[in-house]
């Protein structure tokens, strides 16, 4: 790790990884990021991981830009066959991905820490920054819909975000232990960023784990959020949706109450900027400012804007 400021960013999946890319691309940063395992679910016997996968592809440039997830130039033979042998292949798994899944059940199969492995993966794909887990232990993101309960990716994957969500679980959450990584990351910090992923379904489980959430509350570097939710909706996926269904608001209001008091600063989009003052009853600071990633200049900048304001709020 380079000398620089100590950031780390809480992130989800494709969301999470646009500003970690931007965090990654500006200099003085010493950049860590815990990731989410709610998503994890095994597949055809594989332990598959998909956020920390985005992460760890988005870092490595080997990210498919298109979708935002999966490796570029990919193939899904492996799949074809998985499919003709009567499997269920709605779960997406190109055949270089698969490489990286059989890795890891291999190593977790001779008890190596999750941990451990997703950082050797990192290394191994010349990810510099810090790519941590919340927690080693099993820790599943469970969703209620009409049909009773389900795992993230069914719901996710399979059924396309389509049924409501009545409930969501974070399955092992409360006996998983934090892993010593994560609890340094929030302690040594001196700016904490919670990126603009979902809250629910990508946020919450990483804090869901008894250990984070208490390193989190404790740790003493400003805490700066940026929404998900901008102009009352999602960029993509199903934040907006949940966090109405399951009682709260969809837009930035919304966002301001789910974080509360566990952060200092919220950023929300100019077209929200109307909203600011209501967002701001939460008692958090929140910044008008651009979050909209279209490109690898907008990722820097937002990154830079964070730095900036954690600096003025120091
Ligand atoms: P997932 O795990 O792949 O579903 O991704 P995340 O949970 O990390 O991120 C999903 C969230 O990212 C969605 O709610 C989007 O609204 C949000 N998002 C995606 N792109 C952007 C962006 O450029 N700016 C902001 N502010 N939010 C974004
Ligand atoms: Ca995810």
């Amino acid at each position: 790790m380079s000398g620089g400021v100590k950031v780390t960013l809480l992130a989800g999946g494709v969301g999470g990884a646009k500003l970690a890319e931007g965090f990654a691309g500006i200099s003085g940063v010493d950049l860590t990021i815990i990731g989410n395992v709610g998503d994890d679910e095994e597949f055809h016997g594989l332990w598959v991981s998909p956020d920390i996968d985005t992460l760890t592809y988005t870092l490595a440039g080997m990210i498919d830009r298109n979708q935002g997830w999966g490796v570029a130039d990919e193939g899904h033979r492996a799949l074809g066959t998985l499919r003709s042998l009567g499997q269920d292949t709605w779960m997406t798994l190109g055949d270089k991905d698969l490489g990286l899944h059989i890795y890891r059940t291999m190593r977790r199969q001779r008890g190596d820490r999750p941990s451990v492995i997703a950082h050797d993966v990192a290394r191994a794909f010349g990810v510099t920054a810090g790519i941590v887990l919340p927690t080693d232990d099993t820790l599943q993101t469970r969703v209620r819909t009409a049909s009773g309960w389900c795992s993230f990716q069914e719901y996710f994957v399979r059924d396309g975000c389509g049924p409501e969500v009545m409930g969501l679980d974070y399955a092992g959450a409360e006996a998983a232990v934090a892993t010593p990584e994560a609890i340094t990351a929030l302690e040594e910090a001196e700016i904490i960023v919670v990126a603009p992923s979902n809250p629910l379904v990508s946020i919450a489980p990483i804090l869901a784990v008894p250990g984070v959430a208490q390193a989190f509350d404790e740790a003493q570097a400003p805490k700066i959020a940026v929404s998900p939710i901008i102009a009352g909706a999602a960029l993509k996926g199903p934040a907006a949706d949940m966090l109405r269904s399951l009682g709260g608001r969809a837009d930035v209001v919304g966002v301001a109450q789910h974080y509360g008091a566990l952060i200092d600063c919220l950023l929300i989009d100019g077209t929200d900027a109307p909203q600011k003052e209501e967002a701001a009853a939460t008692g958090q600071d929140v910044i008008v400012t651009d979050i909209v990633m279209r490109n690898a200049a907008e990722k820097r900048r937002l990154a830079r804007t964070v730095m900036d304001l954690a600096v003025r709020a120091a």
